[in-house]
């Protein structure tokens, strides 16, 4: 690595120990994360306003020359106020007003001129600007202002970095020539300087293209080297292909998409090279049948099969329904819960140790470093959006190179998917089971609620069951639905004749399952919950959600807890419960209430929250841009994605000396992930 790069940030003049804490604190240690921390904004001084024209109240930009300087006026022992008065070339007057900053009131010369930043008070005969930012006129037009940490300014961290660039003049680029030629980007310290320091918008605009460029180009060598490493080759191959008596002991017909997506991963498991498939489909779908047909043929071709589920709940939903599609077929299917005993727990992993068991499912303690397997060969991951990358690896260690299928509700675009999702390959389920009947949605204000209430009143009378949603489990907060205060609500007055239970995430998983039980045996008319049950769970017979402070929500969390209802063949009714004015949330609500296609949701969604909030950066490997933004970006992204493919068929592994910066540039924004090289 570059060793300049690499230096503290304190190895800058001016930057001592209690600089770099706050720098520190901004997550910038050495110089090269400096450089790279962006302004996210830019002041425009190119017209500043005459002192006439400033506007009482807001921020502007105004040029003065300095006429005098009024002595410091001691408020308080914490409050010293300096003033200085200045005038512009129509010969008004403005006070230039600092609360206890010496330093900025000093810099300022009698005679001299000055652009002034901040924000303007008094009234139209005596106009003040508070605690000006102090530019100088021949200062480029464009102005930084960065996040900041109390204790620094814009202003410092300009110094800083103004000094740091200077240190890393005449430093090579980090590309290769051929590229930066082939795209007529800048160089990179050009695009340094002009992003920080601006000469112009247009240099503004070629500094961030090359910047954006450089970032997605790295993050798809990134995902691109993890693609590699599953090119490793696996024995582990179908042997058994005949899928009769499993769709024969199935209540119903697959699906044309459920038979084309078991055909595709099929043939991904008679290569030499382990499956990487992701699935992806909307709620209710039918993934899981997908799931066990796949499993079916690994156990029949003599090797395991192991399941990974988010939560206990789904975890002993899955169980079941593979116990009643497998074992008539003469397959062990078990199940290794953290709500086990341990005398259990241990029993299972003998088990799958020496074979005995074909399919086994089960949440994170599957992977705990004392659970081996016999013969591993198909490891499936469902809602994996709730898995890290880490995870999902930890457990493909496991067995011999098996294959590897994810399954995700939670859809995105296909284009989008193709990049996000470099190291899989994907199958998209667009077509719901038939007989289904699109679940409605209303969105009520609370005024409305108990309207809501007959309608559930209603169909509980036809022996149907609701759910209803809160945000909070007690009452922590004012104003927010909780669990535990609704549920007595309603056993106590107006469902008193009914069964109300709830069900949270701060119960055992026994308590859960119990639950879940009886409300799928229907022997619970309303379940009160928590998003607890927000990932999968199957229960047909339910057929209206009620969501409270749905405003609480993210669109595709609403999706997935709607996606609860609809599951059988009698209509649904998922209600909004919301009393939000801001514009946004009404606009998600609407979105809902819209449209039930959940690949458009995702794409709302992602508009909305941006794809770092979507993905939850940590958990998807997604890394953490500075300067590109997927979404808006994709014309660069599908450039770099071509150029990353270059760069690594004649250089694999990143070995050559013109790649030796670009390699240690993905090193480093891949760093929470240590395999990729
Ligand atoms: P998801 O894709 O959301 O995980 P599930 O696998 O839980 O969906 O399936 C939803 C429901 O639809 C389940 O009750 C399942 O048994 C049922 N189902 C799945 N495939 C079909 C099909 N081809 N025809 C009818 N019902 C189906
Ligand atoms: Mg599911």
């Amino acid at each position: 690595m570059n060793t300049l790069l690499n230096l503290p940030i304190s190895s800058l003049n001016g930057v001592g120990k209690k600089r770099a804490a706050l720098y520190s604190k901004l997550g910038l240690n050495d110089i090269n994360s400096l450089l790279h921390h962006f302004p996210n904004r830019y002041i425009n001084c190119s017209n500043p306003l005459k002192i006439s024209q400033a506007i009482i109240g807001e921020k502007c930009c105004i040029k003065a020359t300095i006429l005098k300087s009024e002595k410091p006026y001691v408020k308080s022992r914490k409050m010293i106020i300096y003033t200085s008065h200045g005038a512009d070339s129509d010969k008004n007057c403005v006070a230039i007003v600092f609360f206890n900053n010496i330093y900025a009131f000093k810099s300022l010369k009698i005679g001299h001129t000055y652009l002034f930043f901040g924000k303007i008070e008094g009234n139209i005969i005596s106009k003040k600007i508070i605690n000006p930012m102090i530019i100088n006129p021949d200062e480029s037009s464009l102005i930084p202002i960065y996040s900041l940490t109390s204790g620094l300014t814009s202003k410092m961290i300009s110094t800083n970095i103004k000094q740091a660039l200077n240190l890393i003049d005449g430093q090579e680029d980090c590309l290769p020539q051929k590229l930066i030629d082939k795209y007529g980007l800048i160089a990179f310290n050009d695009a340094l300087k002009n992003i920080h320091f601006p000469q112009s918008e247009q240099h503004l605009n070629r500094a961030k293209q090359r910047l954006i460029f450089e970032e997605l180009l790295y993050w798809q060598i990134g995902i691109q080297l993890i693609k590699q490493q599953n090119t490793i080759e696996t024995t582990k191959k179908l042997t058994y292909l005949n899928l009769d008596s499993f769709l024969n002991n199935l209540k119903f017909e697959l699906t044309n998409a459920q038979n084309n997506v078991i055909n595709e991963c099929i043939s991904d498991c008679l290569k030499n090279v382990p499956m990487n498939r992701l699935i992806q489909g909307d709620v209710g779908c039918g993934k899981t049948v997908v799931a066990a047909a796949l499993a079916f043929l690994f156990a029949k071709s003599k090797m395991q099969v192991a399941i990974m589920a988010p939560t206990d709940i789904l975890a002993r939903q899955h169980f079941k329904f593979f116990v009643k599609t497998l074992t008539p077929l003469g397959i062990n299917v078990n199940i290794l819960v953290g709500s086990l005993s341990s005398k259990e727990k241990s029993k299972v992993q003998n088990e799958l140790e020496y074979g005995m068991i074909d399919v086994i499912i089960g949440t994170h303690s599957l992977f705990q470093e004392k659970t081996n397997f016999k013969n591993l060969g198909l490891i499936i991951t469902d809602e994996q959006h709730r898995f890290g990358v880490e995870q999902r690896k930890k457990l493909a260690e496991k067995g011999n190179a098996p294959h590897k299928l994810v399954m995700s509700a939670t859809p995105i675009p296909r284009t989008l998917a193709l990049i996000i999702y470099g190291d899989l390959d994907i199958s998209n389920i667009y077509e719901l089971p038939a007989g289904r009947i699109p679940v409605k949605t209303v969105h009520i204000p609370s005024s409305k609620r108990s309207r809501a209430f007959s309608y559930i009143k209603n169909q509980l009378q036809k022996q149907r069951q609701a759910y209803i949603v809160c945000p909070a489990i007690d009452d922590s907060e004012r104003n927010i639905a909780s669990v535990v205060k609704y549920t007595q609500n309603l056993q106590q007055n107006i469902f008193k004749d009914y069964s109300v239970e709830m069900l949270h995430g701060k119960m055992t998983g026994s308590e859960k399952d119990i639950l879940m039980q009886k409300f799928l045996n229907g022997q619970i008319d309303i379940l009160v919950s928590t998003t607890v049950i927000e990932v999968g769970v199957d229960v047909p017979n339910a057929t209206t959600i009620m969501i409270e402070n749905a405003e609480f929500f993210g669109l595709s969390q609403l999706h997935q807890l709607r996606g609860r209802v609809g599951r059988g063949n009698i209509e649904s009714l998922c209600i909004l419960v919301s009393n939000a004015t801001k514009p946004e949330s009404q606009k998600r609500l609407k979105i809902m209430c819209d449209t039930n296609n959940g690949f458009e949701i995702a794409e709302e969604d992602l508009k909305i929250r941006g794809p770092g909030d979507f993905f939850g950066n940590k958990q998807h490997g997604l890394p953490n841009f500075k300067i590109a933004n997927i979404i808006e970006d994709t014309k660069i992204l599908n450039v770099c994605k071509k150029e990353a493919e270059n760069i690594l068929s004649n250089d694999p592994r990143l070995e050559l000396k013109e790649h030796e910066k670009i390699k240690n540039n993905v090193l480093h924004l891949f760093s929470h992930d240590k395999y990729i090289l």
